[in-house]
């Protein structure tokens, strides 16, 4: 577990609204905790960080689904380019 976790808003809710696979709904409910988060910008930072477009399949971070992600790191890319 990293430090900024500890702070994470979702700590102890049911993980299960983040996951499109389990909810099928857009996710509002996972992004609407996402927004209260204190820790949002370190969680995003850790996804593109340790995921990438081919593991990253799922799931909120940061607010973000998997689309936007995989979009923020092209972004990356054609910045560092
Ligand atoms: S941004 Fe969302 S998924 Fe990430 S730690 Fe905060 S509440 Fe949890």
């Amino acid at each position: 577990m990293t430090d900024w976790m500890n702070d994470a808003a979702c700590r102890g809710i049911d993980t299960v609204i983040f996951f499109a696979a389990y909810t099928g709904d857009p996710l509002r409910e996972a992004k609407r905790v996402c927004a209260t988060c204190p820790v949002a910008q370190q969680c995003l930072d850790w996804a593109l960080d340790t995921m990438t477009n081919g593991n990253d399949v799922d799931g909120v971070y940061g607010g973000t689904t998997h689309t936007q992600r995989k979009k923020l790191r092209e972004q990356r890319q054609e910045a560092a380019a």
